[in-house]
């Protein structure tokens, strides 16, 4: 009997996730100084960590012999302060993707349906298929999420609906208009999932803490990941009404974040001076990605994220090409995008030097 036939039918359904390769990886695989490689294919922060957060990881790092704070006391604690809602109406996860998982175990049956756009962030269908449930993909409009075809797509077997703003991958954003009246609008037995993981990349970015306040059933996902350079250590969070926060917290693992990610996570919300220059920085930078791509001759997507869509033509052959020369993107054709490449912003010699690479490739 092969293993196959043991497995549950919902896990050889699962595609498998792709993550963008380590530069040590790349270099060995390529025959490259790792020095010389610069890495904008996951949306990773070109600054590093926050300072703070560093030194923070770094003293938490001592105790390493105890078990975690399995409740993120401390941590739940600052996030009420800094959101203005109740502790209790937090839930910590190792990163945000976690806690879309957590929803899986929580709400997601075979027969249900889960709605989200098509190109969205690929885990909230790869936590659909494995718990047996539909995702029913609903395409964006110009790269946008189409709320009212979102709304459209609900039916009576829905429990979920996803919505990232801004999106990964196109870096669209919707108006904060358009997400309260759609959330507003959601009928009483679909949970509407707001993940906010590029949000503070964002000018004047949207606030759906009212929702909560209001009592509907939603839930925003925020992540340590990106602004403040994180990633590693995996921690993000939710923000949700009371019982949907307790529900969460009933079917994670009682250690599911390490002490080291919290105490850095809590040193980061202080930081405010290393977010703010970064959100700066990366404004500058996606000016400049989307000017050098532009006068390339190339078709860009407008991104208020850190990373930027743009079509090249054979996205899988230019990927190949860049990553020959040390630059490492993303394709997308995963997402249904073989044209195109997502780049995330990086510093600004860095942004150069892909822009360089790029212009020798398609002289
Ligand atoms: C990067 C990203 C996240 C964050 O994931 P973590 O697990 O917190 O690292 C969440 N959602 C989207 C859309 C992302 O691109």
């Amino acid at each position: 009997m092969n293993i196959e036939s043991l497995v549950k039918p919902s896990v050889l359904a699962q595609p498998v996730y792709e993550p963008g390769k380590p530069i040590e990886y790349v270099a060995r695989e390529l025959g490259l100084d790792p020095a010389g490689i610069i890495k904008l294919a996951s949306n990773e922060n070109p600054n590093g960590p926050s300072p703070r957060a560093l030194e923070a990881a770094r003293r938490a790092l001592e105790a390493g012999q105890l078990y975690p704070d399995g409740g993120c006391f401390a941590l739940r604690q600052k996030l009420a302060e800094v959101h203005g809602l109740g502790a209790d109406q937090f839930i910590v996860g190792n990163g945000s993707n976690e806690i879309i998982e957590l929803l899986g175990h929580a709400f997601l049956a075979p027969g249900d349906e889960v709605v989200m756009g098509n190109p969205a962030f690929i885990v909230y269908k790869l936590v659909t298929l494995l718990f047996g449930a539909r995702a029913v993909e609903v395409p964006l409009v110009n790269h946008r999420h189409d709320l009212a075809a979102l709304a459209r797509a609900i039916t009576p077997r829905t429990k979920l609906v996803f919505v990232a703003s801004p999106n990964n991958p196109t870096g669209t954003a919707n108006t904060a208009d358009e997400l309260l009246a759609f959330a507003r609008g959601l009928p009483e037995h679909v949970i509407g999932v707001f993940d906010e993981a590029y949000l503070e990349y964002q000018e004047n970015p949207p606030d759906l803490r009212p929702l909560v306040r209001e009592g509907r059933k939603v839930i925003g996902l925020r992540t340590f990941s990106k602004i403040h350079g994180l990633a590693s250590l995996r921690v993000g969070y939710g923000y949700a009404g009371i019982g949907l926060a307790a529900v969460l917290n009933r079917v994670r693992q009682p250690f599911n974040v390490n002490a080291i990610g919290q105490a850095a996570a809590l040193a980061a919300l202080d930081d405010r001076a290393f977010t703010e220059k970064c959100a700066r920085e990366n404004r500058a930078g996606l000016v400049q990605l989307e000017t050098g791509l532009r006068g390339l001759g190339l078709e860009v997507v407008p991104s208020v994220a850190n990373f930027i869509l743009v079509k090249v033509g054979e996205g899988m052959r230019l990927f190949d090409a860049l990553q020959r020369r040390g630059v490492i993107v993303r394709p997308v054709a995963s997402y249904g995008m073989p044209e195109w490449l997502r780049i995330t912003v990086g510093t600004k010699a860095q942004n150069e030097r892909l822009l360089e690479e790029l212009t020798t490739l398609l002289r």
